[in-house]
């Protein structure tokens, strides 16, 4: 880290520290937290799906290497796989809606697909990940 020339001992600290709390708070941003994931997931049931899909939590999970999402209808709980940290957040949103949409649809049906598609950027989205997929593992993935 580069530190500004002439600062006392005290003052570098400070300037540090704040430096630091910067970059948390940045990271921060970058990385939703699974509040903020629950969040998300309430306001895109509430724009899209008429509120009807009620999560009761959304948390990353590290064991997903070959799902970007998954979830448990019975219980309104959604997981996302740690991969799709740092990817943009239409991205991150895209698969909580396919989530979101499988608490009320369980199956990849026209009804599925139906609800899925009212997220503006689905389509757009699919193609992201399908990409994102076939770079890494030379193989298209699906939840
Ligand atoms: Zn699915």
């Amino acid at each position: 880290m580069l530190l500004p020339a002439g600062l006392s001992t005290t003052d570098e600290e400070q300037w540090v520290r704040r430096m630091l709390e910067r970059l948390a708070a940045k990271e921060q941003r970058k990385r939703p937290s699974d509040d903020d994931l629950l969040d998300r997931a309430r306001e895109l049931s509430a724009r899209y799906l008429d509120g009807r899909a009620a999560p009761s939590s959304v948390r990353w999970v590290e064991n997903q290497l070959h799902r970007w999402g998954s979830c448990t209808p019975d219980h309104g709980t959604i997981r996302l796989s740690v991969r799709l940290r740092g990817m943009p957040a239409w991205v991150v949103d895209y698969v909580i809606m396919h989530e979101l949409v499988h608490l009320l649809v369980p199956s990849h049906g026209p009804r599925f697909w139906a609800l899925v598609e009212r997220y503006p950027k689905a389509e757009r989205a699919r193609g992201f990940l399908e990409g994102f997929s076939m770079a890494a593992s030379g193989t298209p993935e699906e939840c």
